[in-house]
């Protein structure tokens, strides 16, 4: 097996009833890689999977798979295979034959049917369960299912549509690591859509995250969350801090800006001018407590008081939050043991103007 790039050039969808799930989108997904979209529910992720499957033709744009394009190509026409939430075995069938299903129809024999299912078994990890019936297998083992017969036609491409998401968390989280082996091992490009943030920057190469239509930010799981570019971006992944002001001072490539917290200091991501508005945003875990003798940070950090609400501890993690003005502020430590905190306890919190960012306002996460 062997995977093939997918391109995606000006496609949109407008559905007949006039609404546009998709507006006109580029897209370069790379052969053998492992290609998560993230987004919420509604924001078109089916859409483009379906568009990129041949179930629904685009409104405009064109799509093309290795060097071929595929518009106007009917699903079994072109070189990919889909994986849904349902799974959609068939119960009567045994696991060797729910995999070797899509043989049959192109001539394979029965003894070469066999042995290409018993080869697929083994690399889902389910030597030995040919003779089963998928109603004697483990939710995850089904899934494994699914995924054999899929590769089973040798598909450059395997297209999943939140396949893990019946499953329990436990089982979701093992099927990640099985799921991205797999992947590796086969060399087919994967797409995988989710709107667990969790799973997209567990199992892949690159993300793109989806909002109303359009992807805003294309980037390895560590840059998206170290460096995401928009307010949707940023607070759809891992949690924010966010406060808003207007643009005192820049110098290109920080930024001041006065909020209700005082002056706060962060990197410049859109080329803020002065008197603009702005979001600051830090995440909880970027942020530092003043110790014993009230020091905190370093010399530019910023700085802002804040009264303890409450305290959450989660074994490894505690969760402060706390009021400060208007607004509620999220701090996440690593529990070292060495503090303790009470109610309405006052606290001076500091972040670095290196983990702060600042951005245009748009559209966020919830
Ligand atoms: P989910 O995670 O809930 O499946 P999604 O991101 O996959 O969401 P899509 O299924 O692609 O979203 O749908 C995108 C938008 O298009 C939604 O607002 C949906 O209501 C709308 N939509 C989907 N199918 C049609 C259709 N046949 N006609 C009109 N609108 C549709």
């Amino acid at each position: 097996m062997h995977g093939q790039n997918v391109e995606l050039s000006g496609v949109s969808m407008t559905y007949p009833n006039g609404f546009t799930a998709v507006h006109p989108t580029d897209l370069t997904i790379n052969a053998g890689e492992f290609f998560s979209i993230l987004g919420p529910s509604g924001c078109g992720k089916t859409t483009i999977l379906r568009m990129i499957s041949g179930f629904l033709e685009p409104s405009t744009g064109s799509i093309s798979i290795g060097a071929q394009s595929v518009n106007g190509l009917g699903p079994n026409k072109r070189p990919t295979a889909l994986i849904f939430q349902t799974l959609a075995l068939f119960p009567l069938m045994s696991v060797w034959e729910n995999v070797a299903f899509g043989l049959e129809a192109r001539g394979v024999s029965k003894q070469e049917r066999r042995r290409k299912a018993e080869e697929l078994l083994e690399l889902v990890a389910l030597t030995g369960q040919a003779e089963k019936k998928p109603t004697e297998l483990s939710g995850g083992q089904r899934q494994r299912v699914a995924v054999a017969r899929a590769l089973a036609v040798e598909p450059a491409v395997l297209l999943l549509d939140e396949p893990l998401s019946a499953l329990d968390l436990k089982l979701r989280q093992h099927m990640r690591a099985e799921l991205k082996d797999i992947q590796r091992k086969t060399g087919v490009t994967f797409i995988y859509i989710t709107h667990d943030q969790g799973e997209a920057l567990a199992m892949s190469d690159r993300v793109a995250v989806m909002n109303e239509g359009r992807i805003e930010q294309i980037a390895t799981a560590a840059e998206l969350y170290n460096m995401p570019q928009t307010p949707f971006a940023a607070t759809f992944v891992g949690e924010q801090n966010v406060f808003g002001g207007r643009v005192k001072h820049t110098n290109g490539t920080t930024v001041e800006v006065e909020t209700g917290q005082g002056l706060l200091r962060g990197r410049n991501f859109n080329d803020l001018t002065v008197g603009e508005e702005a979001l600051v945003l830090v995440r909880p875990e970027r942020i530092e407590i003043a110790d014993a003798d009230g020091v905190a940070g370093n010399e530019d950090s910023n700085r802002i008081s804040g009264q303890l609400l409450r305290r959450d501890l989660e074994g490894a993690l505690i969760n402060l939050y706390l009021r400060s003005g208007e607004q509620e502020i999220h701090v996440n430590l690593h529990n070292k043991g060495n503090r303790d905190f009470s109610a309405d306890e006052s606290m001076t919190l500091a972040f670095s103007t290196a983990d702060t960012a600042v951005m245009r306002p748009g559209p966020m996460a919830r």
